[in-house]
């Protein structure tokens, strides 16, 4: 089956025309077929317009680029000219919401021959960890139908993990790139803060909210990374740090590098598989020639409450702007405008969007902001002080992604703060901006995934794929498939 070739085999077929970008497509949309009533994944795809796109690809005759004529999908955050975006919720999708422009990291996909299949879901605009708040219901885990895929960017993970296409884009406010990809066996990569646009990408937090890849290997990360990083003029926060040769610096030994195993994550009550397949893990770095050294990031216990702060608060804000007038759905009928906004917004918004506008709402009024917002960003900077201290003794962090493996659908029904806990492994890095990837390290007994995941002090992207790229060539935990 084609659409279970990486980027780089699929490139050296094109370029060899051993395959046509067309045949690519085909099997992709043809797996889309077979097994996505399965796992619910794609939520809107056009195969008509996904294959005149690959023939055009075809009839250029240029395979030069690593990109050129491989289909992707994309979290349903992103918009692209002409193709219906809802980040899937009833409030654009009741408008049929269809954007005008095209973010800045679907656009250098693009330019570089990169094909868009589609759209995949997503927690309500990013909203959770399980897409169980999607309008378009959960996207289960093709390792287990009765499990979540993860979330926010779970469809994104499960496409890639039953290889519906060769890679797909994500977005990691406190985690929703690596624990999908965790919880799935694939490879997801959070960016520094900055290092990718988000220009065109609906913001949910916008000084945690980052974009990046979900794809089959280390590889195939750094191919994509190399194509959408950088200075955008169009997003003011990203940086003008250089793009290294991502690609190029993969081969780089690991000898002399220092690896740290920080104790606040390994607590007493976690899930003893997740803890031992990434002991196993940091064995297999020592084998690479890397050091590993006990670290301490003591601020770690604050992370989940400080982000439940200050997450809820710019999603208070980023929500304003569905008011039914600028975005949003209409309503018949309105009494007046109070009445309209009110019945657009209490209509078009699921119940976690309205729970972090109203926690949100609260934590930056006149009378609590000193309490609960000033606190949580004074909290935050120490969280990035954690990191920046450890980063003077190790180059990179190895830890668990998540507590444990993939959850059962509705495991947290009803208790949403039993689900805010499971983001404490992911959410520290996305408070310090800084990068981290989260690669396939082991399965349970039960068979499912588990990843581990590498953090790195900010542009450190190189280090990080190398470092990952040397684990993947010396395990085999990659090339598993679920059986589907
Ligand atoms: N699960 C976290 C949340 O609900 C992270 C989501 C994300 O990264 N988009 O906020």
């Amino acid at each position: 089956m084609l659409s279970s070739l990486t980027i780089s085999e699929a490139h050296k077929k094109m370029k060899a025309k051993e395959i046509s970008a067309e045949e690519l497509m085909r099997s992709c949309l043809e797996r889309i077929d077979a097994v996505d009533t399965k796992i619910n994944a794609v939520i809107w795809h056009d195969a008509e317009r996904a294959l005149q796109e690959a023939k055009k690809i075809d009839q250029k005759k240029s395979f030069d680029d690593p990109l050129a004529g491989i289909p992707f999908l994309t979290k349903d955050v992103y918009c692209e000219v002409g193709i219906p975006t809802t980040a899937c919720s009833n409030i654009l999708r009741n408008k049929n919401y269809v954007p005008p422009f095209e973010s800045t990291t679907t656009k250098r996909l693009k330019a570089r021959g990169a094909l868009s299949i589609g759209k995949v879901n997503t927690d309500e605009f990013t909203m959770g960890g399980s897409t169980e708040t999607s309008c378009y219901g959960v996207t289960k885990n093709p390792w287990d139908q009765t499990r979540v895929a993860g979330g926010s960017s779970g469809g994104s993970a499960a496409a890639v993990s039953a290889d519906e296409c060769i890679f797909s884009l994500g977005t990691d406010t406190g985690g929703s790139i690596r624990q999908p990809a965790s919880f799935c066996s694939c490879a997801g990569l959070r960016v520094t803060y900055g290092r990718t646009s988000r220009f065109g990408a609906m913001s949910m937090a916008s000084s945690l909210d980052t974009t990046g890849p979900l794809a089959k290997t280390v590889e195939d990360l750094a191919i994509i990374l190399q194509a959408i990083a950088g200075k955008d003029p169009l997003d003011a926060t990203t940086g003008d740090a250089p793009v290294p040769d991502y690609q190029a610096g993969l081969t780089k030994l690991l000898k002399g590098l220092r690896i740290g195993l920080p104790k606040e994550y390994f607590l007493p009550g976690m899930n003893k598989e997740v803890e031992a397949a990434i002991r196993e893990s940091a064995k297999v770095f020592q084998s690479l020639g890397a050091t590993i050294v006990d670290v301490s990031l003591p601020m770690t216990k604050y992370a989940v409450a400080t982000y439940y702060v200050l997450c809820p608060s710019e999603v208070s804000s980023n929500m304003a702007r569905y008011d039914g007038i600028r975005f949003g759905h209409t309503v018949e009928k309105p009494e007046n405008l109070i009445d309209y906004y009110e019945r657009v917004r209490s209509e078009g918004f699921g119940a976690e969007v309205k729970r972090r506008i109203m926690v949100g709402t609260f934590a930056l009024s006149a009378g609590y902001f000193d309490a609960y917002y000033r606190k949580a960003q004074q909290v935050r900077t120490l969280i990035c002080k954690d990191f920046n201290d450890a980063f003077t003794t190790v180059d990179l962090i190895l830890s668990p992604v998540a507590p444990n493996p993939a959850l059962k659908i509705g495991e947290h029904a009803g208790d949403p703060v039993a689900m805010y806990l499971e983001d404490v492994f992911t959410i520290p890095q996305a408070m310090a901006g800084i990068p981290a990837l989260s690669l396939p390290c082991g399965f349970s007994k039960d068979n499912l995934p588990i990843g581990l995941q590498l953090a790195g002090p900010q542009w450190s992207e190189e280090l990080l794929l190398r470092a990952g790229y040397a684990f993947e060539r010396e395990t085999e935990w990659h090339t598993k498939k679920p059986a589907l």
